[in-house]
């Protein structure tokens, strides 16, 4: 068989570590490469990678339709957070016969806000009979799948607790802008009146997610974003935050049915935390029969782990039912050692 065919939309710090990632697997090949920055554009592949060599994988504007496609299997996309912003390049994607996985927050479950566009991306990858997936650390892993995945062994569940803790030090001048990093504690709440301090995109889809999977039904979200004020000076490559300030969000949100709180979410993101001694860590508290607890410390790296989860759903999503699919519809993700055409003929071969 000849290796799996990918194609990269969007070569950010997300996009880079997933392409350099598809050249270290046995059976995957880069065979394209879309981005619209002036500095990436007509340079090969190897080159904006950093890697020595050459791909002969020239970077160039995205297509506008189906025809601007290289004969691929895949593509995937890492360009925005927002279903609206990446559902015409899903749309062409699709329509060109590729299959999609994308990193966009909101694509973890897209119907939870965007209920039409996700049943049109549906009704597309049918007809061209591909699958399309949104993945990724969070939301995509931490607090959904892996919360899905300890109740399996659960005779009943009657609340999930998930927090993820962690550290916003390696992220860039978007998020910290989204975080409300460094600014003042009346900055941050004009911020979040005005939509530009957001904190964590992704809960709703993740609730949704869980609450599909275990049969829930979730009537109401609630969502709480605060400011952590920091008591130091903590300084980054992208922030500095002086006393006072806001060195993060705390964001947390409840999923109810019928105003009895299921599912609690928790998530205070922030630069530099160990300043203030606050150790980074994945939590997951299921409270049912049996309790179950787990621990893991500290966070799963955020940027790793996105990283690997797109690369590491390509066999199960090119070997995947048609449409649009979740991290609950697939085959659990595990590390990718061996040739991944194995693995892809194992699964009955690509579509
Ligand atoms: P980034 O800003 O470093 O990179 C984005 C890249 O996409 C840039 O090279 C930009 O030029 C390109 N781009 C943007 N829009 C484009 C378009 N329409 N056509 C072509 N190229 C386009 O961002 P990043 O850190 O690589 O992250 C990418 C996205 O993934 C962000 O929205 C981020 O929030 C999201 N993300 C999700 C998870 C998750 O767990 N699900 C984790 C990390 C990042």
């Amino acid at each position: 068989m000849d290796a799996i065919r990918v194609v990269h939309w969007g070569l950010g710090a997300m996009g880079r570590g997933i392409a350099r990632l598809v050249n270290e697997k046995a059976g995957l090949s880069s065979v394209g490469a879309f981005d619209r920055d002036p500095g990436k554009l007509g340079r090969d592949l190897a080159d904006v990678l950093n890697l020595t060599g050459k791909l002969d994988v020239v970077v160039t504007e995205p297509p506008r339709n189906g025809g601007g496609f290289p004969s691929a299997d895949i593509v995937v996309i890492a360009t925005s957070s927002f279903t609206k912003e990446v559902f015409n390049q899903i749309k062409v994607s699709a329509e060109a016969g590729l299959n999609v996985i994308t990193i966009a927050e909101e694509m973890a479950f897209p119907a939870a806000g965007e209920e039409k566009l996700a049943a049109q991306i549906d009704e597309i990858a049918k007809t061209r009979g591909v699958s399309v997936l949104g993945t990724g650390i969070n939301p995509g892993f931490v607090l959904d799948t892996l919360v899905i995945a300890l109740t399996g062994p659960c005779l009943r569940v009657n609340k999930i607790t998930a927090s993820r803790i962690n550290d916003l030090s390696p992220f860039g001048p978007t998020v910290m802008a989204t975080q409300g990093v460094g600014t003042t504690p009346e900055e941050f709440e004009a911020g979040l009146a005005s939509g530009k301090i957001v904190g964590h995109v992704g809960f709703q889809q993740s609730i949704a997610m869980i609450a599909r999977a275990l049969g829930w039904d979730i009537d109401e979200v609630r969502e709480t974003r605060e400011p952590i004020l920091s008591k130091v000076r903590r300084q980054t490559a992208y922030a500095v935050v002086e006393p006072g300030q806001v060195a993060g969000c705390r964001h947390t949100a409840r999923g109810l049915s019928k105003g009895r709180v299921l599912i609690e979410l928790i998530h205070p993101q922030q630069i530099l935390p160990q300043l203030e001694g606050v150790e980074t860590g994945d939590y997951i508290n299921i409270e049912g029969e049996p309790d179950i607890s787990v621990k893991i410390q500290p966070e799963i790296p955020g940027g790793l782990g996105t990283m690997a989860m797109a690369v590491n759903m390509i066999p199960q999503v090119i070997t995947a039912p048609v449409g649009l699919l979740s991290m609950a519809d697939l085959p659990v993700p595990a590390a990718l050692a061996g040739d991944v055409r194995r693995l892809v003929e194992m699964r009955g071969g690509r579509k």
